[in-house]
């Protein structure tokens, strides 16, 4: 659940990292050719798998609904319980007690995860458009997931980057800060977008037609309240 992406987009001067992983090791060690143009890192949404590696860059935008979070990170954990209980959600029956599969070093301590304060240089809402590549990327608002949720869209790639508004696997919306109106709205801008390629905050790349389906099949869920569709 907390093995999310981390896209990064090289420009003529600067580079753009979308979202930052989990922070369970230091990305200028492990990848210091990210660090190496200047980068811009945009948040898709504040959640600890993709704000964990935030503090690292020197140049982080978000959606200004959730600057706060950025900037007084909420608690976290890795231990399957106390995170779901974070969350609001129940634990699947089978979950293993810890979210880590493995450790990065045989000293690492899971119990000592925290997410380090991040300082956003810029804050986004819908319709912003960011230059640091040499060609516009724009900012959809897509909240539902989360309040501030963002989708980046690249236009001259046709390329769509979509955080946790839309992936392959269950999407959460009853979470701590979830809200599902919202989210059914993001839906149904989402199910008429255009674009060629998706790159979702988890998994594999999605076909425009993968996306939409994402989409229909969330707004044809029975609905609590008038028992339609939309
Ligand atoms: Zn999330
Ligand atoms: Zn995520």
């Amino acid at each position: 659940m907390l093995q999310s992406n981390i896209w990064w987009l090289r420009g003529p001067d600067r580079d753009v990292v979308i979202d930052a992983g989990l922070g369970i090791v230091p990305l200028r060690q492990e990848i210091p050719q990210m660090f190496e143009r200047d980068p811009q890192l945009i948040i898709t949404h504040t959640h600890l798998d993709h704000v964990g590696g935030a503090y690292e860059f020197d140049d982080v935008a978000v959606h200004e609904a959730e600057a706060n979070a950025l900037i007084n990170p909420g608690p976290v954990s890795l231990d399957t319980r106390t995170l779901y209980g974070i969350l609001g959600i129940d634990v699947p029956d089978g979950e293993a007690d810890s979210m880590l599969q493995k450790v990065p070093h045989p000293d690492y301590d899971p119990g000592r995860y925290e997410i380090s304060r991040a300082i956003p240089q810029r804050l986004l809402r819908d319709g912003d458009v960011i230059d640091t590549l040499g060609t516009p990327l724009e900012v959809i608002g897509t909240p539902g997931h989360s309040p501030g949720s963002i989708c980046i869209y690249h236009p001259e790639r046709n390329w769509l980057f979509t955080g946790d508004t839309i992936y392959k696997g269950q999407l959460l919306d009853t979470i701590t800060g979830a809200d599902q109106d919202d989210y059914r709205h993001t839906m149904k801008r989402l199910r008429d977008l255009e674009a060629a390629s998706i790159f979702a905050g988890h998994g594999p790349e999605l076909s425009l037609q993968a996306l939409k389906d994402i989409a229909i099949d969330y707004l044809a869920r029975p609905q609590p309240g008038n028992g339609h569709g939309w």
